[in-house]
This record gives C-alpha cells, structure tokens and sequence, in this order.
C-alpha cells in the first residue's frame, strides 16, 4: 500500500504547482513567498509527492487526519451517501445527521445532548460564544493566552497567539488571562500544585475587577494544542468549573483539536472528569474527510432555546456527505480500538522514546503530553530555558526551526512545527513500527537543532 518510485511524476507535480501558483491564495501566508508542495496521494500515516518522496504524516494535517488518510470504511461511507442524498437543508430531519448528532452526544461528557452541526472549529467557537452571550444576558468572554481558537472574527479575537494581532477589532468583549503552563510559569511556580493554586487564583483576581456579572464565558482548550499541548495540572479544570458555577458563568472547552481520540480517550475532559456547559469540536469528528464541526450543548443550555428561536445557522450545518463521514469515522474507531491505540502508543512507545530524545539532545528543553498528542519545547539553552527562537520569530531569526522542519523532511518525516516547538501528533491509527520510525527520523533531525544551543 505505498507508492513506489516508478509512480514518480515530477512533469505532473510541476503541473500542479504551476495552477496552484496561478489561482490559489493560501492562507497565513505571504503569498509570492511561499512554494506549496504538490501531493500526489495519501494512505493511513504517509502522503506522497510527485517526486517520489513518501512522508510519515506526524502532524495528522493540521492535527485532524485522527484515523489516518483514506480509511476505507470512511471512504465507502461517503460515496454511499453521494448516491443516495448530496445535500439537504439543515431545517429538515436526516437519518445520517440524527445518527452523527446521536453518536457525538454518546461520547461527550455528562448531560451534553444536543448537537450543533457546524462546518468547522471556527463557527463552533462563534456558536458556543453566541449561545453563551444569550442565555446569560452577559457580554464579555474570558480566554486564555497561549490559546489557538479560530481565524473568524470571535474566534481569532480569543485567540491567545500573535495571529490575533492584525484583526484583532478589540471590540469583542474578549478579555485574556494566563492559564497554567509550569515550564514557562507566569505565576513563578516551582510545583504543578503552586502552578494550579496560582492560576486559579490569578483567574479570580481577573473576573472581580471585570465584573462576574458582565461574564458570559471562559472557553478553553481543555489541552491547549497549537500554543504547545500544555497539559493543565490536575484539579485546574475542576478548579475553572467550580468558580464558573459560582459566578453563572457558562464554561465552554474547546476539544476541536484534543476530542476523537487525540489524547487516548474520546475527550480530553474524560482525563479531568469535568463537564462543560458548551464543547466544541471539528477535526478528529470525521478526520476532516468533509468539512464538519458543531457544539454540544447541555441540558440547560438548551432549554433556553426552548421556546425561543436560536439565531444562528448555516446553509451546510449538519451536511448529509459530512455527518456520514463522521457516523463511519466514530464507528470505525470503536470497531477497530483506536482511541485505545493513541492510549497505548503513547504511553508506551511515543512518551518513554521522546524523554529518552530530551536527555540526549541539549535543543530540548521539556516534553510533555499524553496520548498521540505530544509537543518538544526546544531551548538555546536548558537551564535558562531560552526558546530556541524568539516568540514570533521569521525570516533570518526564525532559521533554526526551519533547518529544523528541513531535516524532518530529509529523513521522509512531515513535522508540526509552530515557533519553537515540533509537536509529535501522528494519526490515532499509527502502528507502533510507524511511530519507531517517525522517532528515529525525528531524533535525527533534532542535531539541527542542536547546533543551535
Ligand atoms: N479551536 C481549536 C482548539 C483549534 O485547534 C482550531 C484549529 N486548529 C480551531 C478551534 C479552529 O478550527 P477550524 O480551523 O476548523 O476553524
């Protein structure tokens, strides 16, 4: 099942380049500075080039491909469902959306039993804001620093990383704060428990001189992914829903990047035992085979839109090709062990083999993560813990990351890279032989980091 290098086309990658470079405008990007490589095909953990390049995918995309690409159950699933019904108003009842909205509601936690079918993370996170805003009569939102929620107008606005910056209105009624991250502790921490009591304390602080009753929400990553897979310490979560309940304030977690499976359960909240009164979720639904996201909402939550209407919809909300997808996706994860196997892999083969790579190369300052849901914090220097690039570093200061990425590439490795971290997310599905190699790769690569400390 991979290519081989007799399927080598570079006449038919130049190809696609050249109409790529002709029409598309990418996102984040300059758009004369960047050179987009043209994919010839996709199977379980590896996509390929037109070269002749096979890469072990370790960034699952953007952190979505959760049952690796081309799933056949998927696959059929979708094709089964073009023949059968394309498309149809969110107004009426399908069995395909009843059954995706039916299996979400089973997995998430506590009473979160009514489904939102959006089509992606960004619009659950403009929904669940919504929905928040009006069944409190409040306004503001609280979210964290170090946060990655979206890149429409709510969502880039909670948004705790520098791509908020140039659309930030600052007219959203959004108010940041800092969540717990002990390697880089805002609160001088020295222990996981000070590192907890201390955030907590810090988020009290910030909503009594905001005004609880001006609150709406706090939303955040149960796991922060993009700003470094920062597991929160233990009580944290418990610690943020116990003053939200005090104060009336909706909590929403945001799982699109750390639900279906990342981090070895079905939710990341499964590992804290919380519930929030608004989930939201996207990627690791369907693997992102078609566009879909949505927000599960509680009991009470919903009642408020009981008897009044919800304003908010989407011509493609709960879309038949989509929820089909996803009903294949969730099946086929149960059948097949999966969230199971993130579990396994990542205690037993992804964890032990990345803090063996940390004691060996000075570039890496820490680890830390769980399930296939990993990040390496790379440093100038350990025991300052400078970041081996600065904070939004580009350009010329950026070179050790890029050589970095680079050398990934080299040794037939995709990695996720983001500042000064690569972040290890390979597919739910990756086989421990698969995750072995993606390591030995990745532990190559890190001299060209090292060379920089
Ligand atoms: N929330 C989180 C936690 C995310 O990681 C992302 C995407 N990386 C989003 C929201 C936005 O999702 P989308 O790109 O599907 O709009």
């Amino acid at each position: 099942t991979t290519p081989s290098a007799s399927a080598a086309d570079p006449a038919a990658g130049a190809a696609v380049k050249a109409a790529d470079r002709a029409h598309v405008f990418h996102s984040w990007s300059a758009q004369g500075l960047i050179d987009p490589l043209p994919i010839a095909g996709a199977e379980g953990s590896y996509f390929w080039d037109y070269d002749g390049n096979r890469y072990l995918d370790f960034s699952s995309q953007l952190v979505n491909t959760n049952i690796g690409h081309q799933h056949p159950k998927v696959v059929a699933a979708i094709q089964e469902q073009a023949a059968k019904l394309c498309t149809i108003a969110p107004g009426f009842a399908v069995d395909v959306r009843s059954e995706a909205a039916r299996l979400v509601a089973e997995r998430t936690p506590g009473d979160l039993d009514k489904i939102f079918f959006t089509n992606g993370g960004a619009e659950a996170v403009e929904n669940a804001v919504r929905m928040a805003r009006l069944h409190t009569g409040r306004a503001k939102v609280l979210s964290a620093y170090r946060s990655y929620h979206g890149a429409t107008a709510t969502a880039i606005n909670l948004t705790g990383d520098p791509r908020r910056w140039p659309s930030d209105t600052a007219s959203a009624g959004v108010i940041h704060f800092w969540g717990p991250f002990l390697y880089r502790s805002a609160f001088h921490a020295e222990t996981e428990e000070q590192e907890c009591e201390r955030a907590l304390a810090h988020l009290e602080q910030t909503i009594a001189f905001e005004g609880p009753q001006s609150i709406a929400a706090i939303i955040l990553e149960t796991v922060p992914g993009t700003a470094g897979i920062m597991v929160p310490p233990a009580g944290y979560l418990a610690g943020v829903r116990e003053i939200c309940d005090r104060h009336g304030i909706v909590f929403i977690l945001d799982e699109v990047m750390a639900g279906f499976g990342r981090t070895g359960h079905w939710f990341a909240a499964d590992h804290f035992g919380v519930t929030p009164d608004l989930l939201t979720f996207a990627k690791g639904v369907n693997s992102g085979y078609v566009p879909l996201g949505g927000v599960a909402i509680s009991a009470e939550i919903a009642a408020t839109f009981d008897q009044r209407p919800y304003p908010g919809g989407l011509t493609y909300s709960g879309h038949p090709l989509a929820c089909a997808s996803a009903v294949a996706t969730m099946n086929a994860m149960a059948e097949e062990g999966i969230v199971e196997n993130a579990a396994d892999i990542g205690e037993r083969v992804i964890g032990p083999a990345l803090r063996e790579i940390a004691d060996r190369h000075p570039s890496v300052g820490e680890v830390r993560g769980l399930g296939v849901f990993w990040a390496l914090d790379l440093v100038k220097n350990k025991e300052t813990r400078e970041p081996l690039v600065p904070y939004n570093a580009s350009g010329a200061a950026n070179a050790p990351m890029a050589e970095f990425a680079a050398a990934c590439k080299r040794g037939g490795l995709w990695p996720f890279v983001n500042m000064n971290r690569t972040h290890v997310v390979p597919a739910c599905t990756v086989t421990e032989a698969e995750a072995k190699e993606g390591l030995a790769a990745l532990d190559e690569a890190l001299t060209a980091a090292d060379a920089h400390t």
